[in-house]
C-alpha cells in the first residue's frame, strides 16, 4: 500500500515537472545576480525585462515604429525580430508574428493573473520580452506581444553583417 502511494506520488511529481518544463537555456556568460542586472538596466528595463513587468499600452518607444530594420534584446543585444514580421495589432505593443529564429526565443507557461499565458523569453539573458497569442496573422498566427523596452531598434541600414 505504501509502495502504491509514493509511485503515485512520484509519478505526480514527474508530471509536474513536465507541466513546468522550460526551453530556456540562458548562456552562462549572462547569468547575472539581479544586483548586476540591476546596475547595467534602467529602472524600467528592469522592472520589464527581469521583474516580468509590463509596460503600459502606447507607452512604450516601438508600438506604432513603421522603420524597416531588426530588434534586439535591449539587455544582451541577440536579434530577436524582424520588422518584416512586425505588424499593426492594435493593442498598443509592438507585435510580431514570428522571431528571427525559435533558437533565439524561449517560450514558458507564465500562471500569473490566474489564467495560463505563454511568456516570451530572450533565450540567451533569460530578459523577460512578453507574451505569445494564437490571434495572430498568417502564416503562423501567432501574435508576439512584446514591450519596447525589452527591445532595441536598428534600421536595416545601421545592421552589421555578421
Ligand atoms: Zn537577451
Amino acid at each position: 500500500m505504501k509502495t502504491c502511494l509514493l509511485v503515485l506520488l512520484t509519478a505526480g511529481l514527474l508530471s509536474c515537472a513536465e507541466a513546468q518544463k522550460s526551453t530556456l537555456k540562458v548562456d552562462p556568460e549572462w547569468e547575472l545576480s539581479q544586483e548586476e542586472w540591476q546596475e547595467r538596466l534602467s529602472e524600467m528595463e528592469f522592472y520589464v525585462l527581469r521583474l516580468k513587468g509590463t509596460e503600459r499600452a502606447f507607452t512604450g518607444e516601438y508600438w506604432d515604429n513603421k522603420e524597416d530594420g531588426i530588434y534586439y534584446c535591449r539587455a544582451c543585444g541577440l536579434e530577436l525580430f524582424d520588422s518584416k514580421t512586425k505588424y499593426k495589432s492594435g493593442t498598443g505593443w509592438p507585435s510580431f508574428w514570428d522571431p528571427i529564429s525559435k533558437k533565439n526565443i524561449a517560450i514558458e507557461k507564465d500562471y500569473a493573473m490566474g489564467i495560463i499565458r505563454k511568456e516570451v523569453l530572450c533565450d540567451r539573458c533569460g530578459g523577460h520580452l512578453g507574451h505569445v497569442f494564437p490571434d495572430g496573422p498568417k502564416p503562423t498566427g501567432l501574435r508576439y506581444c512584446l514591450n519596447s523596452v525589452s527591445l532595441n531598434f536598428l534600421p536595416r541600414e545601421e545592421v552589421k553583417e555578421e
